[in-house]
Formats: C-alpha cells, sequence, structure tokens
C-alpha cells in the first residue's frame, strides 16, 4: 500500500471555508492513487482559548484535567474535516489519538510517543477510507489522555509517516516553506528548496520555530523526509531530510534566524574559584530555567564577571535565584538587561567552509553594531547584540553572505 501523511495546522483548518478546501486537497491527494492519513491540529487559536479557558477556573489547573480538555479541540477538527470529506462523496474516518493506536508516557502535557500501534489505521486505509487523526495527544497504557506539547501535531505526523512507511510525509501550514530569514524582518528572503535536519533544529532552537523541534528529531531518527509547504497555494514547499543527501551546495549558510525574546544577567565581582558555575547553574537547572549563551571573562584580579542569556519569561524567576546566589557567593550582585537580541547565521556547509564567522562580524562591523556575546555550535554562529538594531543585522548578514533574492537573480517573489 502507498501511504502519505499530511498534516494541517491550525490555521489550515481556522475556519469551515478552511476545511472544505483542505477536503478537497486531501481527496485530489487520494486521487493520485495513494491511501491518504491526515493529522489536524485544533482549529484556529482553539488551544490557546481552551488554556485561557482553564485560567478563569483556576491559576494551576490540574494537568490532567488540562489534557483531558485540550485534546477537545482536535477532536472538533478532525469531526468537522471528516465530514467535509464525506460530503464529497469520499469513505473516510475520523480516529482520536487513542483509536489511532499512538499510545504514550504518562507525563501529562507534554507526553512523548512511546508507540504507535497502526493497525486500526491499517485497517481502515485498507477499507478504502481516508483516516483523520487528531494530533497533539495520545493514550497511556493506562487510559489516561495525554497532550503532546504545543505544535505537537507535527510529531504525531512524523511518529505515523514513520510507522506506516509512508512514501511521502506533507506539513501543510500557513507559509510556503522554510526560509533563509524570516520574511517580515528581512523582505529580500527566499524559500529554501532543501534543509537538513540540524539546520532545521539550529533554526529552532535560535528563534525561527516551522517546526516542533521534536518532530524534527523524530524524523531524523527515522530518516522521514518532510515537506514543508502552503494549505493556501500549490506551491513546492522546503524539503527537511538528511544533509548527505543534498547536492553539494554554493551556499554554505542557510539562513539568517533572530531572537527577540532575550535576557541578558550578568553576575559582577563573582570570585575565580572552582566550582562556582556549579553553583550557579545548577541552581538555575533546578529551578527547570534553560540558560542559551555564556560567557565568562578573566581578569587579572582574584574576580570574574559571568554573563548569561535565558529567555524573557524567565528573568523573573532567574533574577530571584541569582540574587541570593550572588549574596551566597559574595558577589557585587546582579544586573538584567532586556534590550538585547541573538541574531545567528545556521549552515551544515560551514563545518568545512572556515570563514563564516569573520563573516558575519564583518557584517557587523560595517554597520558599528556592538557584539555583546558570542556562541557557536558546529553548524550555528550566534551574535548578542542591541535589541533596536536587530533589523538592521539580520538584513546585513544575509546580504553578506548572498541569501538576498536579488543576489540570486530571482525576480519572482516566492513566499
Ligand atoms: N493545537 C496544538 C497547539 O496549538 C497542537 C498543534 O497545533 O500542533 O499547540
Ligand atoms: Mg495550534
Amino acid at each position: 500500500m502507498r501511504i502519505v501523511v499530511v498534516k494541517f495546522g491550525g490555521s489550515s483548518v481556522a475556519t469551515p471555508e478552511r476545511i472544505k478546501r483542505v477536503a478537497e486537497r486531501i481527496v485530489r491527494t487520494k486521487d493520485e492513487g495513494v491511501s491518504v492519513v491526515a493529522v489536524v491540529s485544533a482549529m484556529g487559536d482553539t488551544t490557546d482559548d481552551l488554556l485561557a479557558l482553564a485560567r478563569q477556573i483556576t491559576d494551576r489547573p490540574p494537568t490532567r484535567e488540562l489534557d483531558m480538555l485540550l485534546a477537545t479541540g482536535e477532536q472538533q477538527s478532525i469531526a468537522l474535516l471528516a465530514m467535509a470529506i464525506q460530503a464529497l462523496g469520499q469513505p473516510v474516518i475520523s480516529l482520536t489519538g487513542a483509536q489511532g493506536g499512538i499510545t504514550t508516557d504518562g507525563v501529562h502535557t507534554k507526553a512523548k510517543i512511546q508507540a504507535v500501534n497502526a493497525e486500526r489505521i491499517l485497517g481502515e486505509l485498507a477499507e478504502g477510507r481516508i483516516v483523520i487523526v487528531a494530533g497533539f495527544q495520545g493514550v497511556t497504557e493506562d487510559d489516561e489522555i495525554t497532550t503532546l506539547g504545543r505544535g505537537g501535531s507535527d510529531t504525531t505526523a512524523v511518529a505515523l509517516a514513520a510507522a506506516l512507511q509512508a512514501e511521502r510525509c506533507e506539513i501543510f501550514t500557513d507559509v510556503d516553506g522554510v526560509y533563509t530569514a524570516d520574511p517580515r524582518l528581512v523582505p529580500a528572503a527566499r524559500r529554501l528548496p532543501a534543509i537538513s535536519y540540524g539546520e532545521m533544529l539550529e533554526m529552532a532552537s535560535s528563534g525561527a520555530v516551522v517546526l516542533q523541534p521534536r518532530a524534527v528529531e523524530l524524523a531524523a531518527q527515522y530518516g522521514v523526509v518532510l515537506e514543508v509547504r502552503s494549505s493556501f497555494n500549490e506551491h513546492r514547499g522546503t524539503l527537511v531530510r538528511e544533509a548527505g543527501e543534498m547536492l553539494e551546495k554554493e551556499m554554505y549558510v542557510s539562513g539568517v534566524t533572530h531572537d527577540t525574546n532575550v535576557a541578558k544577567v550578568v553576575l559582577i565581582d563573582v570570585p575565580d574559584r572552582p566550582g562556582v558555575a556549579h553553583r550557579i547553574f545548577s541552581a538555575l537547572a533546578r529551578e527547570r530555567i534553560n540558560v542559551d549563551m555564556i560567557v565568562q571573562s578573566t581578569k587579572a584580579e582574584q574576580t570574574t564577571d559571568l554573563l548569561f542569556t535565558v529567555s524573557r519569561d524567565d528573568l523573573p524567576r532567574t533574577a530571584e535565584v541569582m540574587e541570593q546566589v550572588s549574596r551566597e557567593l559574595g558577589a557585587k550582585g546582579i544586573l538584567t538587561d532586556l534590550s538585547v537580541a541573538k541574531v545567528s547565521v545556521v549552515g551544515a556547509g560551514m563545518v568545512s567552509n572556515p570563514g563564516v564567522a569573520a563573516l558575519m562580524f564583518e557584517a557587523l562591523a560595517e554597520r558599528g553594531i556592538n557584539i555583546q556575546v558570542i556562541s557557536t555550535s558546529e553548524i550555528r554562529i550566534s551574535c548578542l547584540i542591541e535589541a533596536e538594531r536587530i533589523a538592521e543585522a539580520a538584513n546585513a548578514i544575509h546580504a553578506k553572505f548572498g541569501l538576498d533574492r536579488s543576489a540570486l537573480g530571482e525576480a519572482v517573489d516566492l513566499r
């Protein structure tokens, strides 16, 4: 059996009209002579609305009940989509995560898929039905309903594609694919024809979340090739796949990303002795605060400054924890700064091409933009800069690496 898994995000099924359009699209896919499994998210902002509703009842909704509530969002959209397909005269059935055989662990609101029993879905497909599966949800061995974390429908789609050995997995969303930069910030950005799993993950961690990172990890693990494409037009999208499968690229940088959800914290005059960094970062880890960039300077004195970044939402708690750690360590105190942002270049090709960092710094130097912190991975270089100049920096770096649409002589707007 040739199976295709398609996934439609919340914006693609936000209204009855859009649901009908998605139904037509699914039927067209089936007309190619393949069996279709469609995974859908909740309509529009339904998940946010349900969360807000829970908060009107209590500040601390029990996570089990939250899952019970959130799972209803996807249950609405699968039923409506199945009705729309039925109205087009096609045999179809909608299934919840549990009915679709998706078993998870018991960590409510961020459960992980442990197994997919594809028997029911395969049986329905064999009967000639289109199968619509609720994204973002599963069930534990004890029959408890769980959800997979925000954006979890992507992960549902990838898990099903792997379990069903689908010949393709298309992720339909409200953008045309993965871009070299956010087109709202960098107007010359282009759609990438393909990107590797590693690059996609780095882009997500530096601000461009097109797919749930866990879905990308799962796809890499099982070798599921994804195509991110628009549900509003017929354009080809961006393939997400193994780096090795790509042709050698002219461009060793695939994209420029930015992240404005950044706060800087400095611990001033911390004693320079073993165990201090451990003390500081274990205190943050206990609070489950994610630290991104870290810099420790060396000075002639017996003290040092330690700087790191966290997400803005984590700043209040971080400041609390650090005030106390600072007192305990006998440091001078802490500084916090919200006027920073992070700009990054991402590219699998930088592993074998020296000079990427130098080129990025050149673009910033030419504009007189000061770099406060630098951090790198094998395929990413990030700079912390003044938040007000983030657009200028992203555009300058994008142009510097020859990523601008005009640089490639492309006249057509791919958006
Ligand atoms: N409806 C869920 C959310 O909004 C899952 C998803 O959209 O993938 O996070
Ligand atoms: Mg959603």
